[in-house]
């Protein structure tokens, strides 16, 4: 039996209805933006496994690096113990980070590093004496799957079956130059001596659809938060690490973030690591004689060994200058194609930030998740050999930035070829 049908019998994948999705195909190898499957195809990875590559698969220096590292520890327990792994992860992290953030805070994935980060915030105010309890957040917001990131994440087909369970968050639209207005009011409405934290994904909602907005007219709400004394939560989760261009996506904005949440391409997309960063402001809150004012929060795979010296290794790939100039060739690249697309009439809403292309293909249904359109488009892209996994009808390139131009102008062609067979 193969990889796929063995998978067939024992296991359950995420975001896939199992009755109707197609086998998985057994990936057994990854090379730069390649993967390879059990039968020796090759598959070009568009959309970097899940938007964590950055730097390619299985790139040798951060195997050398993980493989030195399990030789020497693994992983220990964090709480009472320390390893130079994380401290030196922590103190080379902070300086490169947005803003003044002092801290570092480790966890597992995206959503812990969510979750962390609204128990920092929630119990900064609980630990200053000062009821505010309030969440704000975007439309189409997403944050995680975890009960507390799905609570700060938009209303959605993600969240429906739990929606009477979520906490209540409110919801505001992102910012144009026209609509600051309306959504200081929606603030002031709200009392903004009530709000407790504003959690935002800057410049680009990923999984909502890869929306993207402006840096100004977020600076001046960010601003306008900032002097009503609402905490601001960046989830730089997927902006991180150089996918809008710039280091992070807070570089574009002059107001700085209090908590910053990392993941994804923190370790190069190799192993799983979160981290929740937080200002010297923050931290001091839960300094105290008492016990009760601890941030009672830690998983038990808290600074893993491993993983703080995978991020170390990809830290190094990512402050090399020849990174920023891949993300700049592939930006350039992008802008070609937008051109070339903006001839297509059956493609709308063309759009680029950084290494991140995306726009909507225009259909009879819905612009949404459920667009039955993504089926059709993931099968055509799989049998071309191409890993690209529309958001309904929404269609997106994210790609590490080891892809070369002739990997992307594969890409584009397929795309292109794809979009010419509609309408
Ligand atoms: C992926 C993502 C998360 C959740 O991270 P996981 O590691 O998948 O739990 C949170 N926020 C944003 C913006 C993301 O893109």
């Amino acid at each position: 039996m193969t990889w796929s049908e063995r998978d067939q019998q024992v296991i359950w994948h995420p975001y896939t209805q199992m009755q109707t999705a197609p086998a998985p195909i057994g990936i057994i190898r990854g090379e730069g933006a390649s993967l390879f499957d059990e039968a020796g195809n090759s598959y070009l990875d568009a959309t970097s496994s899940w938007w964590v590559n950055i730097h390619g698969h299985a790139h040798p220096y951060i195997a050398q690096k993980l493989a030195t590292q399990a030789m020497q520890l693994q992983h220990c327990i964090f709480a009472g113990y320390t390893h130079p792994a994380a401290v030196e992860l922590a103190e080379r992290l902070l300086p490169v980070l947005p803003g003044r953030q002092s801290r570092v805070f480790y966890s597992d994935n995206g959503s812990t590093a969510i979750e962390v980060a609204l128990k920092m915030a929630l119990q900064y105010w609980e630990n200053k004496g000062i009821r505010k309890q309030k969440i704000l957040a975007f439309h189409h917001a997403y944050h995680g799957d975890t009960f507390g990131a799905m609570s700060v994440s938009s209303r959605s087909v993600f969240t429906a079956p739990f929606d009477d369970l979520l906490f209540e968050v409110h919801f505001i639209d992102t910012p144009t130059p026209d609509n600051l207005p309306q959504l200081k009011a929606a603030i002031e409405n709200l009392g903004p001596d009530s709000i407790a934290a504003f959690i935002f994904e800057p410049l680009l909602q990923g999984a909502g659809g890869m929306l993207m907005y402006e840096a100004d007219a977020l600076d001046q709400l960010l601003q306008y938060c900032k002097q009503q004394q609402i905490l601001l939560i960046a989830d730089e989760i997927l902006t991180g690490f150089g996918r809008t261009g710039k280091n992070f996506a807070m570089e574009n904005v002059a107001t700085a973030p209090d908590i910053m949440c990392l993941s994804k391409g923190l370790t190069g997309g190799a192993l799983a690591l979160g981290v929740t960063t937080c200002t010297a402001a923050i931290y001091d809150a839960f300094l105290s004689e008492s016990k009760l004012k601890t941030l009672f929060h830690g998983h038990s795979f808290t600074a893993n060994a491993l993983a703080c010296t995978v991020a170390l290794a990809s830290l190094d790939l990512f402050l090399q200058p020849e990174c920023a100039q891949q993300r700049d060739r592939i930006h350039a690249q992008h802008q070609q194609f937008l051109q070339r697309l903006a001839a297509v009439g059956t493609v709308k809403h063309t759009r680029l930030l950084g290494t991140v292309l995306a726009f909507e293909i225009v259909t009879p249904g819905q612009d949404a998740y459920t667009n039955q359109l993504a089926d059709e488009l993931h099968r055509f892209f799989r049998a071309k050999r191409i890993m690209l996994r529309p958001l309904g009808n929404t269609l997106y390139i994210l790609p590490p930035y080891c892809i070369t131009n002739e990997e992307l102008e594969r890409v584009y062609e397929s795309i292109l070829e794809f979009v010419g067979t509609m309408g």
